[in-house]
């Protein structure tokens, strides 16, 4: 085990600060009126795979997970990565390649990023 350097809590801070972002959109989507879990995605339950916030939901919980300080850069990639798929989907593909809307400016700005992370 290395300790830590400079870098690496320098980029999961900045990882952390890129998803501040989906974890407020995410958060405001999914309205939990109607949970009998109270929003806390259980993977073994039928209602939770099944349920149109699912994803988003399982996204919350793993971010919720992730915001530890000393979560692994890696689980924060992944987490960074499902949301981008999130909001991809859910806002993204409707919108033109030159958008300048923030979902569209933070979708362009992290895939640039994930794929720095990628090699
Ligand atoms: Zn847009």
């Amino acid at each position: 085990m290395t300790p830590p350097g400079r870098n690496s809590r320098t980029l999961s801070g900045y990882v952390e600060s890129l998803l501040d972002y989906p974890r407020w959109v995410i958060e405001r989507d999914v309205d939990f009126s109607n949970c009998s879990y109270h929003g806390t995605f259980t993977a073994s339950a039928e209602q939770c795979t099944s349920c149109q916030f699912g994803e988003a939901c399982r996204w919350l919980s793993l971010g919720q997970l992730s915001a530890t300080p000393d979560a692994p850069l890696a689980e924060l990639l992944g987490a960074l990565t499902t949301a981008a798929d999130y909001l991809q989907v859910r806002y993204g593909d409707n919108h033109e390649d030159r958008c300048n809307c923030e979902t569209c400016l933070w979708l362009r700005k992290v895939r640039r990023f994930l794929r720095t992370q990628r090699n």
